[in-house]
């Protein structure tokens, strides 16, 4: 590469370098350079198929079983994070015991709990396909925080519009809203205890607070849209609208079928079963 020139150089090939070589070379008269720590051995099929059989051999599954750890770029391993507290001396505050053992050197009290791949694609390469739904604060990032800019519509809006779209489209799909009132998987995330019983939980953090839960009534909302609307609280109202619902709705508007919503009302420490070992209560 000695005397190359390139008019952009990004550095790291996962998520973020890729879109934004993509989004340059469209533009389209650039020599644009992506410089990756990592292998790229998921490029070919034959090496791509070499992962997936690390990964079916391998007797302890993780994100990063598929993806040998590469010497000249090492890689968090999530079976190598240590404890992040240890025992602090007397005279030490909380959460003052620094781990080195591992590849994260983690002081803080919230441990980063999972793995960290270095390879062309980056943790693209062992994405979990969790797509968190956005916070109202994320589509006012300029007027909150003098950052990017705003959205041209609110997060209330985000419900509305998909709600109208459906409505205008004629499309009668039946929308299940649980409605917990929480943002639990984030909530379960800064601290799972939040869900555990009284007395005396951690309550749950502020921005986990879903403030329509508590004040929209979600079926008015679909019917103000000319489609059907239900709210269940049990099991056996649950099933019975689903008897109910066989048929699509017309619009009364439109003449034309349309979508029901149901409102499921969960109670906000409901958690699945598969959650709950990070409870410390359980
Ligand atoms: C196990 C796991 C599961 C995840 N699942 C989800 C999910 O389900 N949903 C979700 O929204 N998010 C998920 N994430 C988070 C998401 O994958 C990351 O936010 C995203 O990949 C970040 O993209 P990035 O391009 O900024 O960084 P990365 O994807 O980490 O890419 C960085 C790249 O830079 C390279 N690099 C690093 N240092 C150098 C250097 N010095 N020189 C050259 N190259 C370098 C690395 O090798 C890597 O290829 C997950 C993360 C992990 C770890």
């Amino acid at each position: 590469m000695t005397g190359e020139q390139y008019d952009v150089v990004i550095v790291g090939g996962g998520f973020a370098g890729a879109a934004v070589a993509k989004t340059l070379a469209a533009t389209g008269g650039k020599r644009i350079l992506v410089l990756e720590a990592g292998r790229g051995t998921g490029m070919s099929a034959d090496k791509y198929a070499s992962h997936v059989e690390a990964f079916q051999a391998s007797l302890v599954n993780t994100p990063n079983t598929p993806y040998p750890n590469n010497p000249n770029a090492p890689q968090a391993d999530v079976l190598d994070i240590r404890q992040i507290l240890g025992q602090p001396a007397p005279d030490q505050p909380p959460h003052s015991v620094t781990d080195t053992a591992g590849y994260l050197v983690q002081t803080g009290p919230l441990p980063f709990q999972s793995d960290y791949t270095r390879a062309l694609g980056g943790t693209s390469l062992h994405w979990l396909g969790t797509c968190l739904r956005m916070l109202p604060n994320d589509f006012e990032l300029q007027s909150r925080y003098g950052q990017g800019v705003d959205w041209p519509f609110g997060y209330s809006a985000e419900t509305l519009n998909a709600l109208g779209t459906m409505a205008q489209l004629g499309q009668d799909a039946i929308v299940f809203v649980m409605d917990n009132r929480v943002f639990a998987v984030e909530q379960w995330l800064i601290n799972a205890d939040a869900f555990c019983p009284t007395p005396n939980p951690p309550a749950f953090a502020p921005l986990t607070m879903v403030p329509q839960g508590h004040i929209w009534d979600y079926a008015k909302l679909a019917e103000g849209f000319g489609g059907q609307g239900f709210t269940v609280t049990t099991n056996g109202e649950l099933s019975a609208v689903l008897q109910q619902i066989a048929a699509p709705p017309v619009n009364p508007v439109t003449g034309r079928p349309t979508f029901t919503l149901v409102a499921v009302q969960l109670p906000e420490k409901s958690l699945p079963a598969n959650a709950r070992w990070k409870m410390t209560c359980d």
